[in-house]
């Protein structure tokens, strides 16, 4: 109903009124979304350009709910960080995850890789490396097979503990990747500091390559960045050839975006972990 005319509506702000309404009800049904079970993980590849196959799969939160409908990610994670369930909420993704890629290890007949989000409060738990741990053990998967991504935000507080936190992760044989690179103000100095296996640089710098030559300067030195450091690089969000053949001219072996595969239920996707032929 649309009742935005003069009245007791305009008391206080409408608009900030209806954000936390909104917000109340988020947390009031994700909170029984997550006790019910009724949290999806959807999966996008990365695709190895050189050896034309999907190297790892993102886990991506989704959630339908009855009455809100589809809540994006970027909204519902953040009430989950705000509203304190932001723990719980990957521990039930990294769950998941970690079964899926015993199920298409299984499947498939060969190892099969899975990239799992991390925020920063999950992060900062002490017990967090070894509750990683315990889920490996769970599970039965193979450290080997898991991908943690971490944004900058995450990784730029309490320098020495963080830095901790990542070295046990890493004994765990886990992989640690650096998410959205570029868009957060030390991305230099983090490099320069801790343990990262693989670089995300975000679609910002991606987005509409071939027509931005400041861009393309900037995508090629972050390669040269990755291979001096040995650090795998990934490009976020290829949506275009024109795209593709920048990424692949300055040097990329790694890709994820629309332009390949969208994140899609795990049932959806297609054995053996062979990109489809380039459109
Ligand atoms: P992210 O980690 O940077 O994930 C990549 C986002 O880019 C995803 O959005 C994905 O659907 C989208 N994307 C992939 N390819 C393309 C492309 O070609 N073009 C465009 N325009 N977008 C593309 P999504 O699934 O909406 O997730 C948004 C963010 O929510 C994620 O960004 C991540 O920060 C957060 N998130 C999602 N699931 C989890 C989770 O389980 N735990 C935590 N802590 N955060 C999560
Ligand atoms: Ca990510
Ligand atoms: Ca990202
Ligand atoms: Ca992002």
């Amino acid at each position: 109903a649309k009742r935005n005319g003069p009245g007791h509506w305009c008391a206080y702000t409408p608009s900030l009124g209806l954000t936390q309404l909104r917000r109340v009800l988020i947390e009031r049904q994700l909170r029984s979304a997550l006790q019910e079970g009724r949290l999806d993980v959807y999966y996008q590849p990365i695709v190895n350009l050189v050896r034309q196959e999907w190297s790892s799969f993102e886990a991506l939160a989704r959630w339908q709910d009855p009455d809100l409908g589809w809540v994006s990610p970027a909204e519902f994670i953040r009430v989950a960080e705000e509203a304190g369930l932001i723990s719980d909420l990957g521990t039930v993704i990294l769950r998941r995850a970690l079964r899926q890629s015993v199920a298409w290890t299984a499947q498939w007949g060969r190892p099969v890789t899975v990239s799992v989000n991390v925020s920063a409060t999950q992060l900062m738990r002490p017990e967090f490396p070894a509750h990683v741990a315990q889920l490996l053990q769970e599970t039965g998967a193979n450290a080997r097979q898991l991908t943690l991504e971490l944004t900058e935000a995450v990784v730029v507080q309490e320098a020495d503990f963080v830095t901790a936190q990542l070295h046990a992760l890493r004994e765990l044989g886990v992989c640690v990747a650096l998410d959205d690179f570029g868009t957060g103000f030390s991305s230099l100095a983090i490099l320069g500091r801790l343990p990262i296996d693989i670089l995300k640089v975000d679609r910002a710098f991606v987005r509409q390559v071939h027509q931005e030559p400041r861009r393309q300067a900037l995508l090629s030195a972050v390669m040269l960045l990755g291979q001096r450091l040995g650090i795998t690089v990934v490009a976020e969000g290829v949506e275009e050839q024109r795209e593709l053949d920048v990424l692949q001219g300055v040097g990329c072996t790694h890709v994820q975006g629309y332009y390949f595969a969208r994140p899609q239920p795990a049932e959806v996707i297609p054995p053996h972990g062979t990109p489809p032929p380039v459109p």
